[in-house]
């Protein structure tokens, strides 16, 4: 798709957390199909090695860099390799997440398990936000993204952990969408309804077709499913200019989920 006027990212610059499973992957993939220029930053190195070699098309086009979210130094760094290999950072999409161990229940909700969930979920796109605002601001311009959910909106669908690091998240792209709005740095979430990707196969303790199954019988809009490239297609449009006037948004993408 590259070279040709279809293309809604070419020259821009990409980091994408969480790059190497489920959300993160698809939208890497469907970013280096528009030209955009992409960075998968994750702690599963091996995958997203191996991703970045079936994507790379030799001209310097996608790379991986080992980054814990949760740790400045390492979220630091991999702004400074999207600078350093290519000038300059357009895109940060905060992505990274986990779903935790906590339960459902906050009478066995276990302490430690909520922090971590915190610290991944909010702490990490905390520091994504922080460290790509560090050089888009001197620029003047830039995307900042991050992937929500439908616990963002609702609650009871999920532990307490994760609905309340989603709802914050929510919180920190509003401040962030004022706070950044004067350096012409747009900010939006993604919430996505329910995909069977590990971390909800996981979540659920099932595999991949009996998630799939439950998500179908819960749907709202019935007949299709909600696949990783449906949020990386939201992620896309998000992205790109065609969206320059797009900030302080929770786009449910949940097949009407949400309203109920
Ligand atoms: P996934 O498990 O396929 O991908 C999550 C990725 O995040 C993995 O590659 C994992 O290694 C990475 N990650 C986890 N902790 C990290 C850390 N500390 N540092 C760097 N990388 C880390 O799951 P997914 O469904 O693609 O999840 C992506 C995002 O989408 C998450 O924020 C999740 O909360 C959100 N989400 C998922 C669903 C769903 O149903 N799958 C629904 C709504 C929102």
């Amino acid at each position: 798709m590259n070279n040709n006027k279809f293309c809604r990212l070419e020259g821009k610059v990409a980091i994408i957390t969480g790059g190497a499973s489920g959300i993160g992957a698809a939208t890497a993939k469907l970013f280096v199909q528009h030209g955009a220029k992409v960075i998968i930053a994750d702690v599963q190195d091996e995958l997203g090695q191996s991703l970045c070699k079936t994507l790379s098309t030799n001209n310097n086009n996608i790379h991986y860099v080992h980054c814990d979210v949760t740790c400045d130094s390492d979220v630091k760094n991999v702004v400074e390799t999207a600078v350093s290999k290519h000038g300059k950072l357009d895109i940060m999409y905060n992505n990274a997440g986990i779903s935790g161990r906590t339960g459902r229940s906050i009478l066995s909700s276990d302490n430690d398990s909520f922090k971590s969930v915190f610290e991944v979920n909010v702490f990490g796109y905390f520091l994504g936000a922080k460290h790509a605002a560090k050089v888009m601001v001197p620029a003047k311009r830039g995307v900042i993204l991050f992937t929500a959910s439908v616990a963002s909106i609702l609650g009871g669908e999920t532990s307490h952990a994760y609905a309340v690091s989603k709802h914050a998240v929510v919180g920190l792209m509003k401040n962030l969408c004022v706070e950044l709005g004067e350096h012409g740095i747009r900010v939006n979430c993604i919430s996505p309804g329910g995909i069977p990707t590990p971390m909800l196969n996981d979540a659920l303790k099932m595999n991949e077709r009996e998630t799939e199954q439950l998500l179908c019988s819960v749907a709202v809009l019935k007949g299709t499913v909600l696949e990783v490239e449906d949020i990386a297609r939201a992620a896309l449009y998000l992205s790109s200019d065609e969206a320059k006037f797009v900030s302080g948004v929770n786009f449910a993408l949940d097949g009407g989920y949400s309203v109920t």
